[in-house]
């Protein structure tokens, strides 16, 4: 005698699930959600055979799904899921199993250990269902108000398979034909069943609307590449010299000396610079400019920065975020922070949520605290994609 059968419930029509198959031959993650159902049964070493219960519009559907699998060949089932389950029963009769799991065809996640605890707690009751505790508060409603709060003690949510011993709940069965009941454990406890909970799982789930279809095939298809993230750090320092005016990103900041440099000495835009350029390994700013050329004299950082930005984009790499923080007691960076991002998110095309500008004296110590010059340092991220 067989000792247990798999009976798979699949002659839903899943309309809540929009789309014009059914939901339980829909694919996830490249397989029909019933192969998926179906695979979770045939490889339990305690279950003899698996049957489908189908509805016969679905034949070609199932035969897709099914492609390769030993399986008891299908029943047509009926206008309702309990029907359906009856007809699946009775095909059965002839092999009389000692036991039968019932199960919905959208539940392709049903994990071997809550197969298992339904079996063992066979061995002890007529009949075993997975069942999860209530944990959210359970209101009534009432024409869209709350009508009272539902004691949720003891209350627990009914998943599949749900296992019976086989003449028991076939018996249940024929006898409460037509009088429908939400599941097969409901007409167990009319019959009088004694009627085991066993732990479900959160992940044993119903797939029941297009949106847990979708998710379920996001859980289940390979990440797309995203790519490699890499980071590269800047920093540069220029001293104070006579003058009236500051370069900071770009933009010209009202200060009681300049900065001395090579180029505009726009240390942010520097150090921003230069790590751009060490996140795609693509040397430092000297490398690309080299001081001793005459022609970088006085030149504006932009060009710099830009050129960083055209060598990443060359790499195939795109800028996830820039953040800088300048380094003086004076000028004051606050209130020229928000043209500063403006300007650095222009020119490499960026959103300004994109661009981190902060500032931070030293206490008054060190070259930076006794007002001598600037830094800045900065930190880049790109994204590189694998080619
Ligand atoms: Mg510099």
């Amino acid at each position: 005698m067989t000792q247990c059968i798999a009976l798979i419930v699949a002659a839903g029509r899943g309309r809540r699930c929009g789309g014009g198959t059914p939901k339980q031959y829909r694919d996830i993650g490249g397989e029909p959600v019933l192969r998926r159902t179906l695979q979770a049964f045939l490889s339990h070493p305690r279950i003899g055979a698996v049957r489908t219960v189908i509805h016969p519009d679905d034949r070609e559907d199932y035969e897709r799904a099914a492609d390769g699998l030993d399986l008891l060949p299908p029943v047509p089932g009926g206008e309702t899921r309990q029907e359906s389950v009856r007809l699946g029963l009775e095909s059965l009769k002839d092999t009389a199993p000692k036991t039968v799991l019932i199960h919905d065809a959208a539940r392709p996640f049903v994990g071997q250990d809550v197969v298992l605890r339904v079996l063992e707690a066979l061995e002890g009751a007529p009949g075993a269902i997975p069942a999860l505790a209530v944990t959210d508060t359970i209101k009534r409603g009432k024409d869209g108000r709350i009508d009272g709060t539902v004691e949720r003690d003891g209350l627990w949510r009914a998943q599949t398979p749900q296992g019976f011993h086989f003449p028991a709940i076939l018996e249940a069965h024929t006898r409460f034909a037509g009088q429908e009941m939400t599941d097969d454990a409901a007409l167990a406890e009319r019959a009088g069943l004694d009627v085991a909970l066993v732990e479900g799982d959160e992940k044993n789930v119903k797939l029941t609307t297009g949106d847990d279809l979708l998710e379920a095939d996001r859980k289940l298809t390979p990440k797309k590449n995203v790519g490699e993230v890499r980071t590269g750090l800047g920093f540069d320092v220029h001293r104070f010299c006579s003058g009236d005016a500051v370069i900071l990103c770009g933009i010209k900041i009202p200060h009681d000396f300049a900065l001395e440099g090579h180029s505009d000495a726009d240390v942010a835009m520097h150090a921003l610079t230069d790590a751009l350029l060490g996140a795609i390994g693509c040397g430092d700013i000297g490398e690309h400019f080299p001081p001793s050329d005459p022609q970088w004299r006085g030149a504006p950082s932009e060009i710099f920065l830009t050129k960083a930005r055209d060598l990443a984009a060359g790499k195939g790499a795109r800028i996830s975020n820039l953040d800088l923080t300048v380094i003086c007691e004076a000028p004051k960076i606050g209130p020229h922070r928000s043209a500063m991002v403006e300007k650095i998110a222009e020119i490499l095309d960026l959103d300004p949520s994109q661009v981190g500008v902060k500032a931070t004296t030293t206490e008054k110590l060190g070259f930076t605290g006794r007002r001598e010059g600037i830094a800045a340092q900065a930190i880049a991220t790109v994204i590189v994609d694998k080619t």
